[in-house]
């Protein structure tokens, strides 16, 4: 492509809502264009990456038998009625009517859809199993659109959806999917680790989910794993457990006085205690429908709760802390609370790393004072036990190996989502006995455009951006300094020689200066840059290879220039 004739430009000024580097760097490559919050066009530079992606991840998902289509971006309420999602669904779905007042919404995801293509169309478990995938927009109202392209409210996302006549069936298709997914990762050159997830409570307990983490220091999502044992989960899932600690032995409670020391590192420090001899009480309450709870929950001093965990634990339809009016109808006060003889009405949970038989600091239920001696086990009636805390560094995973942190980005999310939606949307076949049962479904989303995004923040320095070469949007940038019109000729050539010879070429015949040339090289950051300069062309009949990634530069003649090319493209991809 000659840069005379392609619409691109790169800008200066970084806007001023970007604050991490591929959303910058995004706007300053000339690669998207914003039209507002979380809205972007993609402009010709970012449309040639983008096309890169999906086709890594149309060529590895029909490798694994998986057929493309494209469904609705406005699917109709019923079909979201159908699957008891329409009323679940919040904000984020956008609904709107027509002027005959159908209700519709903007597709976030399509497991309705899919659903009602399979139950319209699949009656014999000889059909099956059966496995769809697309690559389109979606719409989600992102309450805080952010960071670019990494949460958008329009963005492209691939979405694959598998029905199996059983569990071992969906098994298979799950590994399939894994598979492609690590292959997809791996051949866009990314950073990444896969990690288990939360699956809420959309299927049963024993269903498989996945995610596929770009590793990168702005991921909004943190990620605990040990490179020794192989563990690895996504921190609302990580269920590591503390090393060896050293608890009170059963003593009789007795007050301490605490005054203006709320916190628990207040009064492990005034008691000369190790933080974890004190449990901290949180109350909040957890809603089903229109049905509610409150809930006391204890946990190690220096541990913090994991909400997702506590979520899942009580099944809950949402969780929040508990409002001041529920804290004064149970006789909770904050700061020094705990579930000691106080009359209202609530559960207890323990963190499972509490043991109820040894002696803790806790409330006392009176402003300024603490208890010495409180034993769980002893001392209140009834209480579950279960995990509930945030993993931690120092942590050691189920096979006893100390763990780490790194932040990573959700790039690919795969789930086992069973007959959820099979059954509430009657889509059923016919067994090899001639009895219909629902088929056990998968779901597997990719996001493109965040994928995009994540590349560009795992690989970039403080001049630009540094492609993985197989989603570079060309791989090849000559930079051509001339004058004389005869001259031009020679780089014309070079332009053709290249491209000829297979490569994508990104051809700067733009005639600017040296420096403004270079920089805009820099800030691309194709993976290989041919320099072919007026003078030195002339004098020696040179041209300069560098390499984006590594900064080295190379001398050489036209007649080698092939054979390191090949080269160095082979160090690359
Ligand atoms: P997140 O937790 O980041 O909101 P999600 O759990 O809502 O993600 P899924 O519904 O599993 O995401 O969607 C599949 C994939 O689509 C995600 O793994 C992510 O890569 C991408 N994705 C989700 N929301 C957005 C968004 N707002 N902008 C860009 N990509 C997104
Ligand atoms: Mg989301």
């Amino acid at each position: 492509m000659r840069l005379s004739k392609y619409f691109w430009q790169t800008y200066k000024e970084t806007p001023a809502d970007a604050e991490i580097a591929s959303h910058k760097l995004l706007m300053r490559t000339g690669m998207i264009h914003k039209i507002g919050a979380g809205l972007y066009s993609y402009l010709p530079m970012g449309v040639r990456v983008i096309r890169k992606i999906e086709n890594i991840i149309r060529e590895e998902l029909n490798n694994i038998d998986s057929n493309e289509l494209t469904m609705n971006f406005v699917t109709p309420a019923q079909l979201w009625k159908d699957s008891g999602r329409w009323d679940q669904m919040g904000s984020e779905m956008q609904r709107f009517s027509d002027q005959k007042d159908n209700e519709y919404c903007l597709s976030p995801t399509n497991e309705e859809t899919i659903t009602d293509i399979f139950r319209k169309s699949v009656n014999s478990y000889k059909q099956l199993p059966v496995s769809l995938y697309q690559i389109t927009t979606k719409y989600r109202n992102e309450i805080r659109p952010r960071y670019g392209l990494m949460r958008g409210k329009e963005f492209s996302m691939k979405d694959a959806y598998t029905f199996s006549l059983d569990k071992a069936c969906m098994d298979e298709q799950y590994e399939y999917f894994y598979k492609a997914y690590s292959n997809i990762f791996k051949r866009m050159n990314l950073d990444f680790i896969i990690v288990e997830a939360d699956g809420g409570n959309i299927a049963s307990g024993d269903s498989q989910t996945h995610e596929f983490q770009v590793l990168a220091q702005s991921g909004e999502d943190v990620v605990v794993f040990s490179k020794e044992s192989g563990y690895a989960a996504n921190i609302e899932k990580a269920n590591t457990k503390r090393a060896e600690l050293a608890f009170l032995p059963e003593e009789a409670i007795s007050e301490v006085e605490t005054k203006n020391l709320p916190t628990c590192e207040e009064v492990a420090k005034l008691l000369n205690l190790p933080i974890h001899q004190t449990l901290k009480t949180l109350v909040f309450s957890a809603f089903w429908g229109e049905k509610s709870a409150n809930y006391m929950i204890m946990l190690l001093g220096d541990d913090e709760l994991n909400e997702v965990k506590l979520k899942n634990f009580l099944k809950a339809d949402r969780i929040e802390v508990a409002k001041e009016s529920v804290l004064k109808e149970i006789g909770a006060i904050a700061g020094y609370m705990s579930p000691y003889k106080l009359e209202g009405k609530y559960s207890v949970l323990l963190d499972a790393s509490i043991d109820p038989t040894k002696s803790y600091i806790v409330g006392a239920n009176k402003e300024h004072f603490h208890l010495k001696g409180f034993t769980p086990k002893r001392d209140i009636e009834n209480y579950k036990s279960a995990d509930l805390r945030m993993a931690k560094e120092g942590d050691l995973d189920p096979s006893g190996k100390v763990v780490s942190f790194a932040k990573g980005i959700e790039v690919g999310h795969i789930f086992q989502l069973g007959d959820k939606y099979s059954k509430a949307m009657g889509a059923t076949v016919l067994d090899q006995n001639g009895k219909k049962i629902a088929p056990l479904m998968g779901c597997y989303g990719i996001g493109v455009t965040r994928t995009l995004a994540a590349a560009i923040e795992q690989c970039h320095d403080d001049d630009g951006i540094i492609w993985p070469y197989p989603i570079a949007p060309f791989q090849i940038h000559i930079a051509a300094m001339y004058k004389d019109p005869e001259f031009k000729k020679e780089c014309d050539a070079l332009y053709d020689k290249l491209t000829k010879e297979g490569y994508e070429v990104l051809y700067d015949d733009r005639g600017l200066g040296m420096g403004a040339m270079m920089k805009d090289a820099d800030l691309l950051g194709l993976p290989i840059r041919v320099f072919i300069g007026e003078r030195d062309f002339k004098n020696s009949g040179e041209v300069e290879i560098k390499v984006r990634k590594t900064g080295e530069k190379t001398k050489c003649s036209l007649t080698d220039l092939t054979a390191n090319l090949t080269k160095i493209v082979e160090s690359l991809s």
